[in-house]
């Protein structure tokens, strides 16, 4: 399986809610599949999410091990996730994001600092993830991009808050 192209903004499917997923299919888990290798693709990347890749479905795939030496907090591996949500959230930290769906731009945004995801996992049973830390942020972005959200759409000030990126990784 090759990695699927990245949906670009402003590409209108990036501000769709996507659809909730009815039950696990072969279908399904070949989406998440090719996530996960679209993920895997880009060095530095920890997260994707299905509207990224021109999906429309609930689908999110995370995995916070290739930074989980410089970045502080849990570190589930990869997740595949099909319908999450997130159920609580505590506290709250300006963080720097960025995204491969928005190349050119980074911005400061609010955060909660843990949180609770429920899910689908791909063996069809109900998951609860417990986050904190780096793994929250990446969780609480990916499920943003489900919910037709943006890390720009978060942030206070475009004036003051984004940043042109200066180094890819
Ligand atoms: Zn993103």
């Amino acid at each position: 399986m090759k990695p699927l192209a990245i949906v670009g903004f402003p590409h209108p499917l990036l501000k769709t809610a996507g659809s909730r997923v009815p039950c696990v299919t072969p279908e399904v888990l070949k989406q998440l599949e090719a996530m996960t290798i679209t993920m895997r693709a880009h060095p530095r990347c920890v997260g994707l999410a299905a509207p990224q890749v021109g999906f429309r479905e609930r689908l999110a795939v995370v995995d916070v091990g290739p930074l989980a030496r410089e970045k502080k907090g849990t570190n589930h591996g990869l997740l595949q996730l099909i319908n999450p949500v997130i159920r609580r959230r505590e506290g709250n930290r300006t963080v720097r994001e960025g995204c491969l769906s928005i190349p050119d731009f980074t911005a400061n945004v609010q955060r909660a600092t843990r949180v609770i995801v429920q899910a689908l996992g791909v063996n069809d049973q109900p998951l609860t993830i417990e986050a904190e830390g780096f793994e929250a942020l990446v969780l609480q972005h990916e499920v943003d991009h489900l919910n037709g959200l943006l890390f720009l759409d978060r942030v206070s000030s475009l004036v003051t808050d984004v940043f042109p990126r200066k180094t890819y990784a």
